[in-house]
């Protein structure tokens, strides 16, 4: 046997294995519909209404990114051709990172190609091999990996439960501490206890590095994410990662935060050495999207209402408790998300199954992700498709 035909082999078994167990996953062409609305037409001509977008603003089909990308394109350069310190900086980064920094009062922002590479670099660059990392349960998988990367001791503690982070950091340790958490849990919409993480890291001398990846844009004044929400100073939290991708409607990250640990991260995050720079256009549409964000007031209170229509309609059903725009309704069994997922696209609603390794075994789930896009009637119609659906199993 030649390792071609035992791979050939092995893989075809474990993709069967995956499809029998309800795991398999495949992307599929959704091409968006004119219009404000998250409506989409799948390759069998349906058209469907989406429920699966971290777009919450609805800023991803504004006219004025679309704008600003293309009055960028006036420069006529499409891709930035270079990694950030060779050549690959131009005029619209260095805007969209100094308006990020005014708009979250901190001294500097570093710009990077995703979240999931931010996540990588700060971990890797900032923690050391003999640190201890102390990561919520539910931490995004790029977290995880970033922690993987930094070589340091990886310890999970339960989900929000300050009590056992507090005895993790009692425990004698070598290097420096660190707590990772999310402002709002990507799959359950919660928060993290933020006044009490950060008094927990000042108690024990940790450092407290926070993705914001569903916060920013969603919470607190102007959108500034978890501190404003909570009242809390820039200095509650040593650093802040934020993504383009969701809120925002674009595409690319950043990390927030002191000028001393951003240049650190210049030398030593090898995920932003080693990428090459976002578009030019990509960060202009960014710089759009971050006034319309700020400025959106009115956009969070039309999402609040929107939630409050549905929390209304679903009148205690089994949906995790959630003040933001994710709201998830845990079903138990693949099979069961499945099933639930495909009734909703028959009454033209788009909500894929989330399924482990995304969320833990025995909680897949539908991730509900409301959006400023989204109208009253789109909840309702949201409503009656979901009474199609039999509650957990
Ligand atoms: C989406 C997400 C990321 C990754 O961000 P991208 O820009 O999509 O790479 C990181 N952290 C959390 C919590 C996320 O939900």
């Amino acid at each position: 046997m030649t390792i071609a035909s035992t791979l050939h082999c092995d893989w075809e078994a474990a993709l069967a294995a995956r499809a029998e167990a309800g795991l398999l996953r495949q992307t599929e062409v959704l091409q968006p519909l004119p219009g404000p609305r998250p409506f989409y037409r799948d390759s069998a001509g349906q058209t469907l209404l989406s429920f699966a977008s971290n777009d919450y603003l609805g800023l991803a089909r504004h006219p004025a990114l679309r704008a600003a990308a293309t009055a960028s394109f006036a420069s006529g350069e499409y891709g930035a051709g270079a990694a950030p310190l060779l050549g690959g900086v131009r005029a619209e980064h260095e805007a969209l990172a100094q308006a990020l920094a005014d708009w979250l009062e901190v001294e500097d922002v570093l710009l990077f190609g995703s979240g999931y590479l931010a996540n990588l670099g700060i971990l890797s660059g900032l923690v050391e091999g003999r640190d201890l990392l102390l990561l919520d349960r539910l931490a995004h998988a790029s977290l995880i990996d970033g922690a993987r990367l930094s070589g340091a001791r990886l310890q999970r503690f339960r989900h929000n439960d300050l009590a056992h982070l507090e005895t993790l950091l009692q425990k004698p340790r070598r290097g420096r501490a660190w707590i990772v958490s999310e402002g709002v849990f990507s799959m359950d919409g919660d928060l993290a206890p933020l006044p009490e993480l950060s008094a927990l890291a000042a108690r024990y001398d940790a450092g407290l590095l926070l993705d914001e990846a569903h916060a920013f844009g969603v919470l607190g004044a102007q959108g500034r994410g978890s501190l404003a929400y909570w009242g809390l100073p820039a200095g509650a939290v040593t650093l802040r990662v934020g993504t383009l991708g969701k809120a925002f409607g674009s595409y690319g990250a950043f990390v927030a935060g002191p000028r001393r640990l951003t240049r650190w991260l210049q030398q030593a995050a090898r995920s932003y050495l080693f990428h090459t720079a976002l578009p030019a256009n990509v960060a202009a549409a960014s710089r759009a999207a971050l006034d319309l964000l700020r400025e959106g007031e009115g956009l969070r209170q039309h999402l609040q209402g929107l939630r409050n229509t549905l929390q209304a309609g679903l009148q205690g059903r089994a949906f995790l408790p959630s003040q933001t725009p994710i709201q998830g309704l845990i079903l138990g069994s693949n099979a069961a998300a499945l099933r639930a997922a495909a009734a909703l696209r028959s009454a033209g609603i788009y909500c894929p199954a989330v399924r482990p390794p995304t969320v833990p075994v025995g909680q897949a789930r539908l991730r509900i992700s409301l959006s400023a896009a989204h109208n009253q009637d789109d909840i309702q119609r949201l409503l009656c498709a979901l009474q199609l659906i039999a509650g957990g199993e």
